[in-house]
């Protein structure tokens, strides 16, 4: 597999060859996580995380698709079938509590025991 900037063989390291494996950043080569297509060094990764948080409001309410209350991150696919439950963001790794708003039903019973054919004979009289 050859390194993804430059196309080099990267013997060295998966994805990157020994020049290219390093933060897109700030070129360090310290304390380097994959995160998504980048290359990306621990501390510039909490800079993005942190203008990301200073950037975002709040909390969500009702919205279509899962937003992270912290950064906004909008990539979390919601596995658990639980109406409410708690998640940690691997953008942030903050946590936060995803509750899905459930459609309302209406279900109907009959009571008093009687049934349909007593009914209806007690129409007739
Ligand atoms: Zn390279
Ligand atoms: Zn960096
Ligand atoms: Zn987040």
């Amino acid at each position: 597999m050859g390194c993804e900037v430059c196309g080099q063989d990267a013997p060295e390291h998966i994805w990157r060859c020994e020049k290219h494996f390093c933060c897109d950043v700030c070129r360090t080569k310290e304390d380097l996580l994959f995160w998504s297509s980048m290359l990306i060094c621990k501390s510039c990764h909490d800079k993005r995380v942190r203008q990301r948080i200073a950037a975002f409001d709040d909390d969500t309410y009702y919205r279509d698709e899962i937003i992270c209350p912290w950064c906004g991150d909008k990539s979390i696919s919601d596995c658990e079938g639980t109406v409410k439950h708690k998640h940690k963001c691997s953008f942030c790794g903050q946590k936060f509590d995803i509750t899905r708003k459930v459609d309302i039903a209406y279900t109907t019973t009959r009571t008093g025991g009687i049934t349909t054919d007593e009914f209806t004979a007690k129409l007739r009289e």
